[in-house]
């Protein structure tokens, strides 16, 4: 199976094989590996084999010489998009390592459906119209969801679509769809009201890891006057590379993802699984077509969450979909972003200095990502 560890590989052979394609691939990143070494004392070496032993059924199948010298030897893959200045680094020991076990897997299910249990008494988001604020120009109803104001506001105009399930995790394509519907229609009603306000965002936080703080599945709405901070400098980044490389950046970014096998789809609407992810799996959906208006983008964005969840086993996530401004010319694509932010059952914080101010150390192989959704 391809693997991230072999990216300088690819990328040689790229160079050798589809000189065009290894041009937009090294406009837009750089990558390179090398190995961290480290020598363990006599007496950790039982303990370093136990703790990064792969397991089967609570055994160890590995021997203690194989574990040692995986961990003796780290590779390190460094990959740095020139125009965003996103960086990630993959770990050869992070990588191979297996992912959750059934026992674990079943661990974390039970503990997710007793807090959605216990949430679901007393909860105000059951009840929106009555323990919710409205936003001044009153509630729009979906079909299977409602809008309500952010009590506590990000912005001017932010606001929440409540879905009329509790259950977060559970959701159908035409669910899915009456959400981004309604999304759309309360940015218009808000650009009427309001018209310097153009930009619309739609942001999913599913569950606490995600930084949701109510349980019952919402997705978070707004319009602003400019994108925000990092959405912009995005758009500075592809406008500096039209100047500079006369190259469209989103497009050369799907075919430099599409060189190494790491994107499926066209560039109307492709998905990538990013070199550069914010952190674990990060999905990138980059279409020409409104998620708000297409029906194929509509599905597209509920075929992944539902691999992200079914398939990869993803309990918390963020989803966030910004694009062009609704009232003027701008040839911006949309983007979709999915991230994973980890399992309930891990009680440390999924980022820490590194990701906030450096390089994001991930540990999921991306190429393990995309596989599913070249499956479909
Ligand atoms: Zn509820």
């Amino acid at each position: 199976m391809a693997s991230i560890l072999q990216l300088e590989e690819k990328i040689q052979q790229l160079k050798n094989e589809d000189p065009d394609a290894f041009k937009i691939f090294s406009a837009i990143f750089q990558a390179h590996s090398s190995e961290g070494h480290m020598k363990f004392p006599e007496s950790f070496q039982e303990k370093a084999w136990q703790y990064f032993g792969i397991k089967e059924q609570g055994h160890i199948i590995e021997s203690k010489d194989q574990v040692l010298n995986r961990l003796e030897r780290q590779r390190i893959i460094n990959i740095h998009n020139h125009w965003t200045g996103e960086g990630a680094l993959f770990n050869s020991l992070r990588a191979e390592r297996p992912g959750m076990g059934a026992a674990e897997r079943e661990k974390e299910q039970s503990t997710i459906h007793k807090l959605i249990r216990d949430s679901s008494r007393d909860c105000d988001f059951c009840q929106p119209e009555k323990y919710t604020p409205e936003d001044v120009f009153g509630r729009l109803k979906g079909k299977h969801c409602i809008t309500g104001a952010n009590i506590a506001k990000y912005d001017t105009w932010s606001s929440i679509i409540f879905f009329d399930r509790h259950h977060p995790l559970e959701f159908a394509p035409e669910e899915v769809a009456d959400y981004l519907e309604t999304g759309w229609a309360w940015f218009l009603k808000v650009q009427k009201q309001d018209p310097d306000y153009t930009y619309p965002t739609f942001l999913w936080n599913c569950l606490p890891r995600a930084g949701a703080s109510q349980i019952h599945g919402h997705a978070q709405i707004l319009m602003s006057r400019r994108p925000y901070g990092k959405f912009r400098a995005l758009k500075k980044a592809a406008a500096r590379y039209r100047h500079q490389n006369n190259g469209d950046y989103f497009q050369d970014l799907y075919e430099a993802h599409q060189a190494v096998g790491l994107a499926t789809g066209d560039g109307e609407l492709g998905l990538v699984a990013s070199l550069t992810p914010v952190k674990e799996k990060e999905l990138i959906i980059l279409s020409r077509k409104s998620p708000y208006k297409s029906e194929k983008v509509k599905k597209t964005i509920y075929s992944a969450l539902r691999i992200f969840l079914d398939v990869l086993g993803v309990t918390s996530f963020n989803l966030s979909i910004m694009g062009p401004p609704m009232n003027q010319e701008d040839d911006t694509p949309y983007l979709v972003r999915l991230v994973d932010r980890g399992s309930m059952l891990k009680s440390t914080a999924d980022m820490g200095a590194m990701e906030l101010y450096g390089s994001s150390v991930i540990a999921d192989d991306p190429y393990r990502v995309i596989e599913p959704f070249k499956e479909v």
